[in-house]
């Protein structure tokens, strides 16, 4: 592991011991042995093939808004494409951007070019890559119906491309693969920047009031449960408000787990077992996780 670090450490800036709970929405997660931000697909490489070599299992995250870290942290190399891999082109009506690239930049570069079609994306918190492997969406739209092409590092680190995504609820053909997504390319429509802006401030309005968007979370806890909601499905079971140690099922919306102080793994894990067990005995439904959980 000393040479590891080592070797590493020359190709880009590496932490030691770094708290996953700083780079998870829902502020939660024991610390990652090693943690770098790449800044190019270069260092990014350089990265996964020292960890081939050392054979090590690398995690990728993006924006962690979708994560649940395990309280004993992850005893690997984290790569974190976020910020610092977040290039945004637009040509025309196509947008190119980096995986690390937030939805809500690319929603904003949209908006400065009257490109229309990525508005029900601007409030998701994720990074485009995130978004891709999770076919995230909101309000009717979904990244299968704006992303043409993505990029990736297969497994002996060769770039490729996607065009057939098998995109699905929560679901893409990156599903359960380790393959890497580098970036992707969205195509958008012409249209009016004044009813773009509206509809991104309506669609932002609409989260404050419906979801603890000041809290810290990970969203949707459970995937939709065909032919229910499944927030609905917690409220009506008297959940919203319930508790164990930090873990709270948000009182604004059931399908939400915010951090209300302190919370562990542990304590958000215990609290996803509690309300599986009281739907499935009242409904006779098993809730599914959105949440990926990790370590
Ligand atoms: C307040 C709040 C509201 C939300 N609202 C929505 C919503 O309306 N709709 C919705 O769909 N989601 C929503 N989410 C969940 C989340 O924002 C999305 O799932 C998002 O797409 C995750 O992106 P991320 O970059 O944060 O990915 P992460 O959470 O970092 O990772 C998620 C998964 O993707 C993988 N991954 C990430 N980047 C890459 C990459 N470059 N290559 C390969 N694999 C990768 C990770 O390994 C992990 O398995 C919400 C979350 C919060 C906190």
């Amino acid at each position: 592991m000393e040479r590891f670090f080592e070797e590493i450490s020359k190709i880009t800036k590496v932490t030691e011991n770094e708290p996953m709970k700083k780079h998870t929405t829902f502020r939660i997660g024991g610390p990652a042995r090693f943690f770098a931000e790449p800044s190019t697909k270069e260092e990014l490489k350089a990265l996964l093939s020292e960890s081939k070599e050392f054979g090590i299992a690398p995690i990728v995250i993006g924006r962690g808004s979708n994560l649940l870290v395990a309280d004993e942290g992850l005893d690997t190399l984290v790569i974190s494409l976020g910020e610092r891999f977040s290039e945004i082109i637009v040509e025309g009506n196509e947008i190119y951007a980096s995986a690390g690239a937030s939805l809500s930049a690319i929603a904003q570069a949209a908006l400065k070019n009257s490109l229309t079609g990525f508005e029900f994306a601007s409030g998701i918190p994720g990074s485009l890559g995130g978004a891709v492997y999770m076919n995230a969406g909101a309000y009717g739209g979904e990244m299968k119906d704006v992303v043409v092409k993505s990029f990736y590092l297969d497994e002996n680190l060769c770039g490729q491309e996607c065009t057939e995504h098998e995109f699905s609820y929560r679901k893409s053909f990156y599903t359960g693969k380790d393959f890497i997504i580098t970036g992707a390319k969205i195509v958008l429509k012409e249209g009016n920047a004044e009813e773009i802006g509206e509809t991104m401030a309506n669609l932002a309005k609409k989260r404050r009031e419906k979801q603890p968007v000041t809290m810290p979370s990970a969203g949707s806890v459970f995937k939709r449960p065909e032919g229910y909601f499944a927030g609905a499905l917690i409220e009506e079971a008297g959940l919203k408000g319930c508790r164990i140690g930090g873990a709270e099922v948000s009182t604004l919306h059931a399908g939400f787990i915010v951090n209300a102080g302190d919370a562990t793994c542990n304590d958000v894990l215990k609290l996803i077992e509690h309300i599986q067990k009281t739907i499935y005995d009242k409904n006779g439904v098993m809730l599914e996780t959105e949440v990926k959980k990790i370590g």
